[in-house]
């Protein structure tokens, strides 16, 4: 059977940094929904010239759009994977089910929630740093690069995130309570979905080792 790990957690709350993590000590393959849909931006494809207003304004990307990049990709890879940022509505969960179910004794889905407190949220947020070549996830005062502003593998200069700024993550945070939240308590009660639960406001290598622990003790 395929692991499917899905990490659901606030903005920031350490999602893909984790998947980054769980990719290098353990195989995997992460599909992130934002990272796909910043290049589809990033590449003015027509999916990305219909998203770009909402992703700008800290919106959801329509479900249809969502499950189509997604599902996709699950059933092309023979790994095990990681869900980083899927899914984020109950429409998107339940029709997530609806696919393990179709598909019975193929995947063994296991949720892991990060709370982060809402709070620490803009701290995390507004400090991410990425590169754009190899995607690599930094922050300013949490996990600096070596030299200053530039990936310490392709010394590209460093981006923040174009929706960083106060007001967007205000929405973001108001979209996460709105809409993510309610999935959490789905995960809990469905069967089909293991469900386990780690603090995200603890170091990176410290949420890291809960995780590990998580994976060992289903592998
Ligand atoms: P973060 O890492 O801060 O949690 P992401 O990079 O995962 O944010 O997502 C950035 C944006 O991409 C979201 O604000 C949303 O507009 C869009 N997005 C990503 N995943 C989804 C999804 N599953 N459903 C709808 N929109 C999504
Ligand atoms: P998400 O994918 O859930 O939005 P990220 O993995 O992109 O979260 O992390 C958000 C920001 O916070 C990044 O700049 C990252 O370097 C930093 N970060 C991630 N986990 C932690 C942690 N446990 N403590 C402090 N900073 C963290
Ligand atoms: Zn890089």
């Amino acid at each position: 059977m395929r692991l499917v790990f899905i990490l659901i957690g606030p903005p920031g709350s350490g999602k893909g940094t984790q998947a980054d993590m769980l990719c290098e000590k353990f195989g995997f393959v992460s599909y992130s929904t934002g990272a796909i849909f910043r290049n589809e931006m990033a590449r003015g494809t027509a999916i990305g010239q219909r998203i770009t207003p909402l992703m700008d304004k800290g919106l959801f990307v329509p479900d249809d759009i969502v499950m189509e990049a997604v599902i996709g990709r699950i059933q092309k890879t023979r790994r095990n994977v990681i869900l980083d940022g899927f899914p984020r509505t109950l429409v998107q969960a339940k029709l997530l089910e609806r696919f393990f179910q179709l598909a019975p004794g193929r995947f063994l889905p296991v949720a892991i929630e990060i709370g982060l407190p809402m709070r620490e949220v803009y701290r995390r947020v507004s400090g991410r740093m990425s590169c754009d070549k190899c995607g690599k996830v930094y922050h300013v005062k949490f996990r600096p690069p070596r030299l200053t502003q530039r990936c310490d593998k392709c010394r590209r200069p460093l981006k923040f995130r174009s929706d960083a700024t106060r007001a967007v993550v205000k929405t973001r945070i108001k979209v996460y309570q709105k809409e993510t939240w309610p999935i959490v308590k789905f995960f809990r009660q469905r069967p089909i979905f293991k469900f386990f639960s780690v603090k995200g406001a603890q170091s990176i290598a410290a949420v890291s080792a809960s995780i590990i622990k998580i994976v060992k003790k289903i592998t």
